[in-house]
């Protein structure tokens, strides 16, 4: 296109880029009105949306109103009660602060705001669309602020195009204010979906209770409670249970001092955490509260940048780690079998628009889209020092997690009976079990060869007649970048000519097929030239040979199945197998009373 004139844009055209900014999609405007309203001191907030928040949006708060001599005021750019000089930017307390809000919404959008001050006697309804005031009257209503918003992009329709089917756009807007509700647990939110309340939290404080008030109980009933103190550094919250995970990470909200965050350091840390108890590409559930001294941390004012930065980033990840471990070594983290029917079958289609769904198989139906809140949520800045202060003082004063759950004892379990010869069935007071004697003795198996990888003393046995193992060509040729590891373990080997290698001693742990087929499948890999620079490679070779070193279906005498279980319980990780296939199972009295109906 040939460029001619230069001119000046219209101010109503003007508007409607500036708009652009802020206000991109109907969860946008929520994210302004729900700031605004925090702001505003309110300790009950409601939103409610029609059509995904397209046709109509109201925030609805009980905060300090906007007195009637700067309401129209409030609807221009670069209007804001909060700052007024520029060193004020240095020490915000509020959410917003850019005065661009309302401006922006209304000028793509019908907007009515209706307000009333606690030392005015009446309210004010003033209308506004297209970056006009309409109307400006008194009128009767309670203290607080009421804002709706009609018609979203009634005047751009262009802009209308890009937004998603309602049912998106409104999973959008449960999702925000779902985090909204978390981070703020003493604001009492109630989120409304046309005719629908999707939730409504106590505003008690209470984090459990929002959980599951927001996602439902079927999810609070497998989260573990994560408690731990190290220093000035506390966490508190909840964890999924491994035997429960998603194919994303869409439920892990993180809240540090105060403010809901993004923040791979976490994700990380969690992700250690549950390493061997899920399969890879399965992720926890997590609601983590963390209260850290502020000067250990470095918010990032920018409002694009969601991430939080610590500034002793292996202390801190250690801290959540260990806190978390500690919190899947409780008897509630041995996954649970429970009745079929005590579950709600998940909803396939339509996709439903209120609740957030938990059942993993609607997750795997794509209905959890990669959307960005926190994004949105971390905006320009918070409440720093007054909200990390009230924060810390509330994690603080949150029950210690030892107070309500113990590691899990092997000790007051007792074996009653093989089943299939796969898995041993044992019982303590008030829970069954069931093991699966494949997945124990691998990890057993796993925990061994590592100990004695690492350990300077090898333990082998003397074969009486050698073995002999005939190997690939690459196998022969990369022999250096292998044959230590292998002695490492506790192999006697040495080449012996023509592909071939002779082992005369094996680990004192394993039996001679186990010796065998181990060797055989390490061996086979090494021989794809894996990258052994890369220390997780070893671990996944190694890893994978035990799956084909450990037999399954055995029969075992009972002095074996003691001795199993024995060694299982002296396993740092006795939960799964290195693949993350749960070792054990619980169900309790309460779930087979139910499915024979007794209760
Ligand atoms: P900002 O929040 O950046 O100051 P906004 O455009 O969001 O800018 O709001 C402009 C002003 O309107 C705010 O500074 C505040 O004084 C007032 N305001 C907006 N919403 C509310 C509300 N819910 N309660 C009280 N005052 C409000
Ligand atoms: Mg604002």
């Amino acid at each position: 296109m040939m460029q001619r004139e230069i001119k000046i844009l219209d101010k109503n055209v003007a508007d409607k880029i500036a708009a652009g900014e802020v206000v991109d999609r109907p969860v946008s405007i929520v994210k302004e009105l729900v700031e605004n309203a925090i702001d505003s001191g309110a300790d009950n907030i409601t939103v409610e949306m029609r059509d995904g928040g397209k046709s109509y949006l109201r925030v609805t708060d009980n905060g300090c109103g906007i007195d009637s001599d700067y309401i129209e005021t409030a609807f221009q750019r670069h209007a804001t009660s909060k700052i007024s000089t520029a060193t004020d930017l240095d020490s915000i307390l509020t959410l917003g602060f850019r005065g661009e809000a309302l401006a922006s919404i209304c000028a793509v959008s019908r907007v009515e705001v209706i307000t009333k001050t606690a030392d005015s006697k009446i309210g004010r309804r003033v209308i506004a669309e297209s970056s006009e005031i309409r109307n400006n009257d008194p009128t009767g209503c309670p203290e607080g602020t009421t804002i709706t918003v009609k018609d979203l992009f009634f005047n751009v329709p262009a802009r209308r195009k890009f937004l998603a089917s309602d049912g998106a756009e409104s999973r959008r807007i449960v999702d925000l204010v779902s985090r909204f509700a978390l981070a703020y647990p003493d604001i009492r939110f109630k989120l409304i979906n046309g005719s629908r309340v999707v939730f409504n939290t106590s505003g008690k404080g209470n984090i459990l209770e929002n959980i599951i008030q927001i996602y439902g109980s079927d999810l609070g009933r497998d989260l573990i409670q994560v408690s731990g103190d190290q220093g000035n550094s506390h966490i508190r919250g909840f964890v999924s249970n491994p035997g429960m995970s998603l194919s994303s990470r869409s439920r892990q909200i993180f809240c540090v001092n105060g403010r809901i965050v993004s923040s791979p350091l976490i994700e990380r840390a969690l992700e250690k955490a549950y390493k061997e108890r899920l399969f890879s590409g399965r992720f926890p559930i997590a609601f983590l509260f963390i209260a850290v001294p502020p000067e250990s941390i470095d918010v990032n004012i920018h409002p694009t940048k969601k991430e939080i930065r610590f500034h002793d980033n292996a202390e801190i990840e250690d801290f959540i780690t260990e806190t978390v471990k500690k919190a899947l070594t409780h008897k509630e983290a041995v996954p649970e079998v429970r009745h079929k029917a005590d579950r709600p079958a998940p909803e396939l289609s339509p996709l439903p628009e209120g609740r957030p769904q938990t059942e993993m198989t609607v997750e795997e139906n794509g209905y959890q889209e990669e959307y960005d809140v926190i994004n949105l949520l971390s905006t320009i800045r918070d409440k720093v020092s007054v909200q990390e202060e009230a924060a810390s003082e509330y994690i603080r004063s949150a029950p210690q997690a030892e107070d309500v759950s113990k590691p899990f004892d092997f000790n007051t379990l007792s074996v009653i009976g093989v089943l299939f010869d796969t898995y041993i069935l044992a019982t303590d007071e008030h829970d069954f079990y069931m093991l699966d004697q494949h997945a124990a003795h691998e990890r057993v198996f796993y925990e061994k060869l590592l100990h004695q990888f690492h350990s300077a003393e090898k333990y082998s046995q003397q074969l009486m007649v050698p073995l002999n193992f005939t190997v690939p060509a690459d196998t022969v040729s990369t022999e250096d970048q292998w044959i230590g590891d292998v002695r490492n373990m506790g192999y006697d080997i040495e080449f012996f000519g023509n592909h071939t290698y002779i082992v005369r001693e094996i680990p004192a742990f394993m039996d001679m097929s186990e010796a065998e087929n181990f060797l055989t499948d390490i061996l086979n890999q090494f021989a794809d030239r894996p990258d052994l620079t890369d220390p997780s490679r070893l671990d996944k070779i190694i890893t994978r040979s035990c799956k084909s070193a450990v037999k399954g279906g055995d029969h075992l005498t009972s002095e074996e199945i003691t001795a199993l279980m024995d060694q299982l319980k002296q396993c740092n990780n006795p939960y799964s197998c290195p693949h993350g296939r749960p070792t054990f199972v619980r169900m309790t009295k309460y779930e087979i009373e139910k499915m024979f109906k007794r209760v």
